[in-house]
């Protein structure tokens, strides 16, 4: 039997975190991860470059029940905090666009910088040692510890927290280990669903799939929310950031909005037959729009072969649903393709100060596993370092 001062489940982007954290509190630490290797999604985050903070970072950016509860630990650890620690690990980087840094190397880099402040637990004597390859068979709680199962060995702790992630990319690992804990000791789940997610066409729209490859900067919009960025049609559907963003809000059933002329004047469209009356309305478009997208979406507005043959009327019409083309997706491409999960352990029974169960002294939960949600561009890292950090400051 091995005891600790606290064990990790999880070696993710929250569980190293909180390890480098507590072990240079000088607090022993086990980290114990199925995965044969740790951050392994951090490996293929940003296209193995690592999108590992957003400096925009603002409670607005996530989705949560409580829409306040990332406040806490968001404002105690932030982009600058952990960008310092890159800088000090002499990890070159560069904001892309919309607030969003990578790495100009390798994710590869995050990971050994993790590793290398687990390391650094020795200096102040701490200790964090990692258990990979091996699945938990149980995990349970007398009142005092809390007792880990794995392979045949038990270790013990006062405290356990949970860095186990969402179900997103199964076959990657990702497991609902976290939500099984949470209902284990009492806590509530709010229902997860897959998020940063392409969407899927059928019906009379599986027409667009033809389009597949094709790219046009939009305004997506679901309901309320709205965002500018490219969409990309796919041979099963939407996606792209504009609809990956959307798809964290979208619900089965609802329909969703594509403005495919954001930059257009509302009268554009009568302003060109105006000014070129000869024009068709395939070539007025692939003015603003690529010219495979400008044809099918001109198909489907059945306008006269000329612009000066429609009236103001029908004009009028086509620029409003250019402006505001509806999809109604039928799905989306689920866990298997989803960046991450919206939902999880609900806030309402955790701390947001340190991330410990109000019912459960010892008993933490992090990262994606928690009912917060970042929008794409590095936020979800975010949220993985300051929780991590919260619980890693707090065991
Ligand atoms: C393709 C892709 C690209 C992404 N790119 C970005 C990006 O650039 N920027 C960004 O901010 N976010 C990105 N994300 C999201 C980001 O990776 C996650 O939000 C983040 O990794 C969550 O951190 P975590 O520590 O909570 O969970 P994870 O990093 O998923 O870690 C969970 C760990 O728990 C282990 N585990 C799970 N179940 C079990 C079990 N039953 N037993 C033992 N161990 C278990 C896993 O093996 C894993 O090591 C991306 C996600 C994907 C899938």
């Amino acid at each position: 039997m091995q005891s600790y001062d606290a064990i990790i489940l999880g070696a993710g982007a929250a569980g190293l975190m909180a390890a480098a954290t507590a072990g240079q509190r000088g607090r022993r630490v086990l980290v114990v991860d199925h995965a044969d290797a740790p951050g392994k999604k951090i490996l293929i985050s940003g296209g193995g470059r690592c999108n590992f903070t957003n400096i925009g970072t603002m409670p607005d950016r996530f989705l949560s029940a409580n829409p306040h509860f990332a406040k806490s630990a968001l404002g105690r650890y932030t982009p600058g905090d952990f960008l310092e620690l890159v800088e000090a690990h002499g990890i070159a980087w560069h904001e892309k666009t919309l607030g969003q840094l990578f790495c100009d190397g390798s994710a590869r880099q995050i990971v050994a910088m993790l590793l290398d402040e687990c390391d650094r637990a020795g200096r102040s004597g701490g200790v964090v040692d990692i258990a990979l390859g091996l699945a938990i068979d149980s995990v349970t709680h007398d009142g005092t510890v809390f007792r880990v199962t794995r392979g045949g060995t038990t270790a013990t702790a006062p405290s356990l927290i949970v860095a186990t992630g969402g179900p997103s990319i199964p076959k990657m690992g990702a497991t609902g280990l976290a939500y099984d804990l949470a209902r284990q000791f009492g806590l509530k789940v709010v229902e997860p669903r897959p998020a940063l997610v392409p969407l899927t066409l059928g019906g009379e729209e599986t027409l667009f799939r033809s389009l597949s490859g094709v790219a046009s900067e939009v305004v997506a919009r679901a309901d309320r929310i709205r965002f500018r960025e490219a969409a990309l049609f796919t041979h099963r559907g939407l996606s792209g950031p504009a609809i990956l963003q959307l798809s964290s809000y979208w619900r089965h059933g609802e329909a969703i909005g594509i403005d495919f002329v954001p930059d257009c004047a509302p009268d554009w469209l009568i302003a060109a037959k105006r000014s070129a009356p000869r024009t068709s309305p395939r070539r007025a478009l692939a003015q603003h729009l690529p010219d495979r997208l400008a044809e099918t979406l001109a198909e489907r507005l059945a306008l006269p072969v000329e612009l000066g043959a429609a009236t103001d009327k029908a004009l009028a019409a086509a620029q409003a649903r250019l402006a505001d083309w509806p999809f109604h997706p039928n799905g989306s491409e689920g866990y298997a393709k989803a960046e991450v999960t919206v939902g999880g352990v609900s806030t309402a029974g955790l701390s947001s100060r340190t991330m410990e169960a109000k019912s459960v002294p010892g008993l933490y939960f992090v990262g994606e596993a928690v009912d917060v949600t970042g929008w794409l561009g590095g936020y979800n890292f975010q949220w993985a370092w300051a929780s991590g950090r919260a619980a890693g400051d707090a065991v």
